[in-house]
């Protein structure tokens, strides 16, 4: 057995569904380590080690190297990582998509296994540890609530500001570590942290690629395989748009990365804006941007039956 396994901290709940605990059984005879799968369990073991500064990355697991490379920068400027695997319910407005969300707990750990270290933590809550009640919180995000990916999925980042503001407060990191690739939910999350007055630095970490350029995604293991080969027309679109600005005026930029985009059978742009990494307006024109604001577009494509999201800097 690699012996980087075994010193492995993870925290699994015991009511899992039973092909996902054979799994994990499997795993954790492999790895020798402590399970816990209670909230109090994580606080107690943190409480008993707790370094400062603590580092959290929230998943959802089916992990790739996009989330490993949030998991190295917070193993790099973090003495102690807690790492959580959670699909959470409440942001999933299409129930279907939360049925056909990918589950791959075993690999995950592995994957973890190769990264952290003794004093780190996997945090695997099932439902009823993140949720004893129902949540009925209800957030509100000005003009993040209302463009892109609030538009097409109402209710979706309520449900993320109640996982966040959860996990917030089970863990209590000093540092927290999010994705560019999910450019509005890191903008909701700043904005989450700002009206809690949560002390908690939020780091932004940059997108990583296939090597076609299509962004990493859980989701991208869903595609069948005609939609994945033309995937990467997602990035060449949008990256193409982003050098095309000097030259050019946002309409036309959105039409190019519309029509190029849906010129590959089966996708569909569901949105490309140009938007402020703040309040996320979108501008209509060159003039519209203003001078020490970051652009951002921002673009949402059904490639088969699966939703992508991208984004790309705009430079002014
Ligand atoms: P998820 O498991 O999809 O909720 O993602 C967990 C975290 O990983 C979020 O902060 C995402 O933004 C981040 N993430 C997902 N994909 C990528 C990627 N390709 N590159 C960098 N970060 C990513």
């Amino acid at each position: 057995m690699p012996h980087e396994f075994s010193f492995r901290r993870l925290f699994i709940p015991v009511n899992r569904g039973s092909d996902v605990l054979n799994s994990l059984r499997f795993a954790l005879k492999s790895i020798n380590m402590e399970t816990i799968s209670t909230v109090k369990g994580l606080q107690r073991a943190v409480k008993k080690t707790r370094l400062v500064p603590l580092g959290f990355v929230p998943t959802m697991g089916a992990l790739h190297n996009g989330h490993l490379s949030l998991v190295r920068n917070a193993v790099s400027s973090c003495p102690q990582v807690v790492v959580s695997i959670y699909v959470n319910p409440t942001q999933f407005n299409d129930k279907s998509d939360l049925k056909n969300y990918p589950r791959t707990i075993d690999d995950d750990l592995i994957m973890l296994s190769a990264v952290l270290r003794e004093k780190d933590i996997v945090f695997i809550p099932i439902d009823k540890e993140i949720y004893p009640e129902e949540d009925k919180r209800e957030f509100h995000f000005g003009n993040l609530d209302r463009v892109m990916e609030a538009r097409e999925r109402p209710g979706h980042f309520n449900g993320v500001a109640q996982v966040v503001s959860r996990l917030f407060e089970i863990v209590k990191p000093d540092i927290a570590f999010f994705g560019q690739k999910d450019f509005q939910q890191l903008a909701v999350i700043r904005e989450l942290v700002r009206q809690t007055g949560n002390k908690v630095k939020i780091i932004s970490n940059p997108i990583i690629r296939e090597e076609d350029g299509l962004a990493m995604s859980s989701r991208n293991r869903l595609l069948e395989s005609e939609v994945r080969k033309k995937a990467g027309v997602i990035w060449s679109a949008i990256s193409e748009a982003s050098s095309m600005i000097h030259d050019h005026d946002i309409p036309f930029l959105i039409s190019y990365v519309i029509n190029t985009i849906e010129k590959a059978e089966g996708f569909h742009v569901e949105y490309f804006n140009i938007v402020d990494d703040e309040e996320l307006i979108p501008v209509n024109t060159k003039e519209e941007m203003k001078k020490g604001k970051r652009y951002f577009g921002c673009v949402a494509v059904k490639a088969g039956k699966i939703r992508l999201i991208d984004n790309i800097e705009i430079p002014l």
